[in-house]
């Protein structure tokens, strides 16, 4: 099994909808990209991190960094409509112990954001500097 080429072609599919959005914002420059990824996408972010660094080097796009927000499965109980983070081994309702209920998400494979450098927009930085 070949699990790389999947995520490779994930991160080209990536990198040319940014082509895309920067030929629409013609002066400026992507910065970044955050890819939202389900936990049942199949796809491994270490894989598509890899693959997407390897991809964007040589590019006219290079530096972009690509940030992977990782989405967990989500469940949704038909009875009380409560929707939940669902794990693989227990898919039963939290609030009303319902066993069967239906797959309310997990499964996106999509792009979040896109970070523009352009000097007429500023974005505060937000200071997340929490080091473990
Ligand atoms: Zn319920």
């Amino acid at each position: 099994m070949d699990s790389r080429m999947h995520e490779l072609s994930i991160a080209n599919a990536i990198l040319d909808a940014v082509r895309i959005e920067a030929q629409k914002h013609s002066c400026s420059h992507v910065t970044k990209v955050c890819v939202r990824v389900g936990a049942l996408s199949g796809v491994e972010p270490e894989a598509l991190s890899f693959g997407f660094t390897a991809l964007v080097l040589g590019t006219d796009l290079a530096p972009l960094a690509l940030e992977i927000e990782q989405v967990p499965r989500r469940q949704r109980c038909p009875n009380c409509d409560l929707t939940f983070e669902g794990a693989e081994e227990d898919l039963a309702c939290p609030r009303c112990g319902r066993i069967e209920t239906e797959l309310a998400g997990g499964d996106e494979l999509n792009i979040a954001y896109l970070e523009i450098d352009s000097p007429e927009s500023e974005v505060p930085s937000p200071k997340s500097n929490h080091e473990t």
